[in-house]
């Protein structure tokens, strides 16, 4: 799943993985769990998460190959936010050399004044990292989960600063890779804007 910060990846990833019953994992979540355990990595991607800035290609790599290597054989698998940089898609693209690299990369299309929308009221679960969103997604009580009852956060990297950074980085480090995908026929683009089911939709339709 490639995109924009607040491109609605996260969202997505989840429904599609419980669709097509394969693993998914996002690199954010990966790097927030650390966090939340203080692992020696979460402390060292805490620095570049809370600035908005992309956590270093070596560790990034690693952590994500981790993941990878203890969910082969699983019929496939869903990545969301990785690859981020052309260094990490060319990293993947190694790993997975045998099996003739990732089937498709998905970019979710969405114009910048609803990803700031989207962002600075997006919510999310302390404990079950489920979405919501204040306008779009509200949960049934307000700053509360759903599906665990636990209180809802504000990410501390979609304040406003943290945001505007996020988008110049996407410009300048992970845009690049919408080309990328494109020259090895990987690409498919869906249109990001609209229900939450609806997108859905377009994106299972773009995956068969
Ligand atoms: P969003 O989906 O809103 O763009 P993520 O949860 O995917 O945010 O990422 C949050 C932060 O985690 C990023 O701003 C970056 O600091 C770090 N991060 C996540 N994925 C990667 C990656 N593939 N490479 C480098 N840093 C990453
Ligand atoms: P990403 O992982 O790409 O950063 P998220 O899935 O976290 O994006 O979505 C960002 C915010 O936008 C969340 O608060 C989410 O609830 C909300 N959102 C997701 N999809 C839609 C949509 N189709 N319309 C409106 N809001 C959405
Ligand atoms: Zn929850």
């Amino acid at each position: 799943m490639l995109g924009p910060p607040g491109a609605g990846k996260g969202t997505q990833a989840t429904l599609i993985a419980e669709n097509l019953k394969i693993p998914q994992i996002s690199s954010g979540d990966l790097f927030r769990d650390h966090q939340d355990r203080d692992t020696e990595l979460g402390r060292l991607a805490r620095s570049y998460m809370k600035d908005g800035v992309l956590v270093p290609d070596k560790v990034t790599i690693t952590m994500v190959m981790d993941w990878i290597e203890q969910n082969t054989g699983v019929g496939g698998f869903l990545l969301d936010g990785f690859p981020r940089t052309i260094a990490q898609a060319k990293a993947l693209d190694q790993a997975l050399a045998d099996s003739g690299g990732i089937d498709l990369a998905i970019y979710v299309n969405v114009p910048e004044t609803e990803l700031v929308h989207r962002l600075s009221g997006r919510l999310v679960c302390s404990k079950c990292k489920t979405q919501y969103h204040t306008d779009f997604a509200p949960p049934s009580e307000p700053c509360i989960c759903d599906k665990c009852i636990t209180e809802l956060n504000q990410r501390d990297d979609d304040k406003p600063e943290a945001i505007k950074k996020r988008f110049q980085v996407y410009q300048e480090e992970t845009a690049p890779l919408i080309d990328y995908y494109q020259v090895l026929g990987r690409l498919r683009e869906v249109n990001g804007v609209g229900s939450i089911e609806k997108i859905g939709e377009r994106m299972l339709k773009a995956l068969h």
